[in-house]
């Protein structure tokens, strides 16, 4: 992969929560058409990575202060297209292309599925927004049948298949998916991890994904690193991993 430009460079990123260090020092590069995978059980850092990649962290910041809790505070550098985007606004960010779908899906349950694709294309010219849903319903066919359906009637499945193609309506260069397999049913999560690829393969989509679980989405991931306690703990390919048994254990319960 080294030939391949890095299209984000995290380095040295530290985030702390009031004198808790989240993430501690941590650098990744996502390589440009890869998936990258970031993988660590509760509480490892993960979203906060997610958020402070994102800039979802100022927002979250923001409301903290207006709440009167705890400081949020970051040191470091993400590079986006060599730009250091650390100092930029979210909404800056997603006009850059880095898009986030977020844990949990959060998906608009009072909107229907139609709605929640177009609110996505907020950002799409009116070409790009059509294109995109017509893409968005032939990858995810099962959402045809549901597009007056109200997100919150929707099955977890479904809410995660509305969370990706809401995602790509807003013409991500970099789409961060955050955990997008939490809480499905196995085939769900076999079927979900194919389409990430294909989305991956397809439109050259440049993918950051966080699991707790690396087994299903191992397979689609080109290079992946292991987050423990906020650090990294570990990066490599997959043929890494089944080269070292006690890394499989340790992260993926053996494979
Ligand atoms: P999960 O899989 O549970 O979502 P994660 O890997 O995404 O976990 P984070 O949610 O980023 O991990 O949490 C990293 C650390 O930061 C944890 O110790 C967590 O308790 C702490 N943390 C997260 N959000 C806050 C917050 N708002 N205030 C204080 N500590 C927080």
């Amino acid at each position: 992969m080294s030939e391949t430009r890095a299209l984000l460079e995290v380095n040295q990123l530290m985030v702390f929560y009031e004198n808790a260090l989240a993430v501690n020092n941590v650098s990744l590069q996502c390589k440009e058409r890869a998936v990258t995978g970031v993988f660590g059980s509760n509480s490892a850092g993960k979203t906060t990575l997610m958020y402070a990649i994102s800039g979802i962290i100022e927002y979250y910041k923001k409301q903290e202060q207006m709440k009167g809790g705890e400081r949020i505070s970051w040191f470091g550098q993400i590079l986006f297209n060599g730009e250091d985007i650390l100092p930029l606004k979210p909404s800056l960010r997603a006009k850059r292309g880095i898009v986030l779908c977020p844990e949990r899906r959060r998906i608009f349950v009072e909107s229907t599925t139609l709605e929640n694709l177009k609110i996505g294309g907020y950002l799409a010219t009116k070409s790009q927004a059509k294109k995109t849903l017509a893409y968005v319903l032939e990858i995810f066919p099962e959402l045809r049948r549901l597009k007056g359906r109200h997100g919150g009637f929707l099955s977890g499945g479904e809410q995660q298949m509305l969370a990706i193609g809401r995602a790509l309506m807003a013409q991500p260069k970099l789409l961060i998916l955050d955990e997008p397999l939490l809480g499905l049913a196995p085939l769900v999560e076999i079927r979900l991890a194919k389409v990430i690829r294909e989305i991956n393969r397809e439109l050259g989509l440049t993918i950051l994904v966080s699991e707790q679980y690396a087994r299903p989405i191992l397979p689609v991931v080109d290079f992946c690193y292991v987050l423990e306690n906020g650090s990294t703990v570990w990066e490599g390919c997959e043929a890494d991993f089944k080269d070292n048994p006690d890394v499989m254990d340790a992260y993926f319960g053996g494979m």
